[in-house]
């Protein structure tokens, strides 16, 4: 057993920039040898993930639209990538949003609007894509989902918000799909990520106070990056992490194991 993912074949859900944690993991599994496909969601999107998809040591560069939102869509891309390539052997769910207002302030204040929003976008996507990739049989051989969560979701972190809630609800639905997926060796698993400067926590109020008191109060003293997030994404892509299920792994210097 290694850590080589030479002759699989992974879809990459989430890039938007290269601070992107989407970025961090398809650079770890890209040096591992694996064939990566991306998805953007708008065509706003699409140059820049290209560009990104094209500095990689890849054959050839797969780069498909993927709205989350649009059922219509996700079954598309995935029909397109069974036509391309057949089969894959994992995902890399790396898919948020909220409307910046209601990550500020109050979550007594989120409206019934924004919190279907934020739950669609952030939590529904995983199962939307997971039953998606069951009913095309994509991940015949067994395959490893993994999706990124956010502390916020297990504690109350100020200004996350309607997100939080969000990612409790993706957590939940983790240990669910692990569960109904199981039985088809797919597993199912969540990275809990440290905070790190990316265009979605740009939108985050305070977040330059959550990236100070992390690296005052973490374990180990200091940030996390999405190289380490990478990484901790291609062990659970590899069959090292065949026994590992419905699991949220913590990727924050260890900072959710601080008390008071
Ligand atoms: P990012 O802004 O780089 O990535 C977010 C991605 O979500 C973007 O690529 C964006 O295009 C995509 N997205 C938004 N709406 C979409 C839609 N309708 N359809 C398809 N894609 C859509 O930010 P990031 O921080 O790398 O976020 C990736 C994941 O990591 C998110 O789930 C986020 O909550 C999680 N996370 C981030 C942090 C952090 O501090 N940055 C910490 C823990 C978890």
């Amino acid at each position: 057993m290694n850590l080589s993912l030479e002759g699989k074949t992974y879809v990459i859900m989430g890039v938007a920039n290269k601070r992107s944690i989407a970025w961090g993991i398809s650079q770890s599994l890209s040096k591992a040898g694996a064939k990566l496909i991306f998805t953007y969601a708008g065509e706003r999107m699409e140059k820049n993930v290209r560009q990104l998809a094209d500095s990689l040591d890849q054959e050839e560069t797969i780069v498909l639209p993927c709205d989350i939102t649009d059922d219509a869509e996700i079954e598309k891309t995935f029909q397109d990538i069974k036509d391309k390539v057949g089969h894959i052997d994992g995902l890399a769910h790396c898919i948020a949003f909220a409307n910046k207002e209601e990550l500020d302030g109050d979550y007594l204040n989120t409206t019934r609007d924004g919190f279907m929003l934020a739950h669609s976008i952030s939590s529904y996507s995983l199962t939307a894509v997971a039953k998606v990739i069951r009913d095309l049989d994509l991940m015949k051989e067994g395959g490893s989902i993994v999706t990124m969560t956010y502390l916020g979701g297990e504690r109350i972190v100020k200004n996350y918000n309607v997100m939080g809630v969000a990612k409790a609800s993706l957590d939940a639905s983790v240990q669910y799909l692990a569960n109904d997926l199981g039985k088809e060796s797919i597993r199912v698993n969540a990275i809990s990520a440290g905070p790190i400067r990316t265009l979605s926590a740009k939108g985050i109020g305070g977040f330059n106070d959550v990236l100070q008191e992390m690296e005052e109060k973490a374990p180990l003293n200091r940030l996390v990056t999405q190289e380490e997030v990478g990484d901790t994404a291609l062990f659970l892509m590899s069959d090292l992490a065949r026994g590992i299920t419905g699991e949220t792994i913590h990727v924050d210097a260890g900072y959710n194991k601080v008390g008071l």
